[in-house]
């Protein structure tokens, strides 16, 4: 089977009847820019009727803002290659009824009859108007975010800025298009931070974190930052997405935070250890060193308990200087205070970590020493008296004075007594030994 073309006198109504009816608005304009040939699809675009436009200067159809339209349609007309019109501009057709029609013109030159006419192609941009309002909101959003937003190509060459980003940066937005994001090095990474950051970006993932950067005045500052991978319908990074926050004063606050932390915790360890001393001081008799009264009738309670619990024996010794008064009132009360710590001495010599000796009052002793039995307490006061008697305490003056020390010791009888009752017997013994004749042991049991 062979095709043929139509005849010479079929193609003129063909080819007529296919302008008509193409599906595209198209116009032809002569080379004074008036109307000679506009399709229905055209006259529907533009709301006119057949036979209207036919001879009206094409800019009727142009609204009356793009003044320079003539102008732009003699300079065409020079240069006649076929090519959209308005590259990157946003062209509108005026609608028979003044409204403004958002278009896309493609421009074909043709010769007739030796004159320079032209054919304009338009498609109707309303179909896409709301995606072109969509992006022209979200371009404001981004202009206005309060973000710093920083577009590189994929080589890392600021494309575009946002103010934020300026305001963050310091650089005008024309300082820091077309320079690497490099000028914003701050020197403070190592290069394998930049290489980790970079490894992830061109892999297509998103890095997060928070960079040192340098300032236009060279100031360092800290900012958070998100960058995003644009990739392309091939696969391809094609730029990257740098959101930014500047984080420098969070970042001070934190660190005077965590000063005030440290400080605040100096205080604490400083206000307990001076509750330990004072602890210290509320159970302590400031002239001996020894456990005070306090602190005797609180521990004595719980050794007594261990004792009975475990079974163990609980000895408790009370010692009363003899014939204190006399020191006191033939070499003073300082003399006094002198014998007194040097029995203390005397009572810490020798003492098992278990024991407690305590200054219960003026000039008397108590000493608890859990796990011993009578005959071994009755040693170690033994021990006490005898040490103490032979001791000379030298005053103040000169004199070297001599002093004693009478002792009674009783074992606590857990389940028949308590232990403050033991040490009334230990007293007993006490002044058993005082009526015997003074610097003596005396026990109080049988
Ligand atoms: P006795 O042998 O019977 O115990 O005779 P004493 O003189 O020791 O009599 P007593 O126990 O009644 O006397 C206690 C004296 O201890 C009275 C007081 O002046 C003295 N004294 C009490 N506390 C202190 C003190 O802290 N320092 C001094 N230097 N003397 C004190
Ligand atoms: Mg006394
Ligand atoms: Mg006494």
């Amino acid at each position: 089977m062979t095709s043929r073309g139509p005849r010479e006198e079929e193609a003129a109504p063909l080819f007529r009847a296919l302008f008509q009816a193409a599906a595209d608005p198209i116009l032809v304009v002569d080379g004074e820019g008036r109307i000679v040939l506009a399709n229905d699809a055209f006259r529907q675009l533009l709301g006119y009727a057949p036979a209207e436009l036919v001879g009206r200067p094409v800019e009727d159809l142009v609204p009356a803002r793009f003044a320079g339209h003539a102008g732009q349609r003699a300079e065409y007309a020079a240069d006649p290659r076929p090519r959209p019109m308005g590259m990157g501009l946003e062209i509108f057709a005026r609608h028979a009824d003044g409204r403004e029609i958002p278009v896309d013109i493609a421009l074909t030159p043709l010769v007739v009859g030796g004159e320079r006419w032209s054919a304009a192609t338009l498609r109707d941009l309303r179909g896409r108007g709301q995606g072109l309002d969509a992006l022209r909101i979200q371009a404001t959003a981004l202009r206005s975010a309060a973000n710093g937003i920083v577009i590189t190509d994929r080589t890392g060459t600021i494309t575009w800025v946002n103010p934020a980003a300026c305001a963050i940066t310091g650089y005008p937005a024309e300082e820091l298009v077309g320079q690497h994001t490099r000028i914003l090095k701050s020197g403070e990474h190592e290069p394998a931070f930049y290489a980790e950051l970079w490894a992830t970006v061109t892999r297509g993932e998103t890095w997060s974190g928070t960079i040192v950067n340098r300032r236009k005045d060279g100031t360092h500052y800290h900012e958070e930052q998100t960058i995003a991978p644009v990739v392309d319908e091939a696969g391809e990074v094609s730029h990257f997405i740098a959101i930014k926050q500047d984080v420098s004063a969070r970042r001070r606050n934190e660190e005077a935070l965590a000063a005030a932390h440290a400080e605040l915790a100096a205080r604490v360890a400083e206000i307990e250890s001076l509750n330990r001393q004072l602890r210290e001081q509320t159970i302590r008799d400031p002239l001996t060193g020894l456990y005070n009264r306090r602190y005797f009738d609180e521990a004595v309670t719980r050794d007594a308990a261990r004792a009975a619990r475990s079974g163990e024996p609980l000895a408790l010794a009370a010692l009363d200087l003899d014939e204190f008064k006399k020191i006191n009132d033939l070499h003073g009360h300082a003399a006094g205070d002198l014998v007194l710590r040097a029995l203390a001495r005397v009572l810490l010599e020798g003492l098992r970590v278990s024991d407690l000796v305590c200054r219960t009052g003026g000039e008397e002793f108590v000493a608890v020493l859990p796990g011993m039995p009578i005959e071994q307490a009755l040693a170690r006061a033994e021990e006490w008296r005898g040490r103490f008697a032979a001791r000379t305490v030298e005053t103040a003056g000169g004199v070297a004075l001599r002093c004693t020390v009478s002792v009674g010791v009783a074992c606590h009888r857990p389940g028949t007594e308590t232990v403050h009752e033991a040490l009334r017997r230990a007293d007993a013994a006490l002044y058993e030994a005082k009526r015997r004749g003074r610097n003596r042991v005396i026990s109080a049991e049988p």
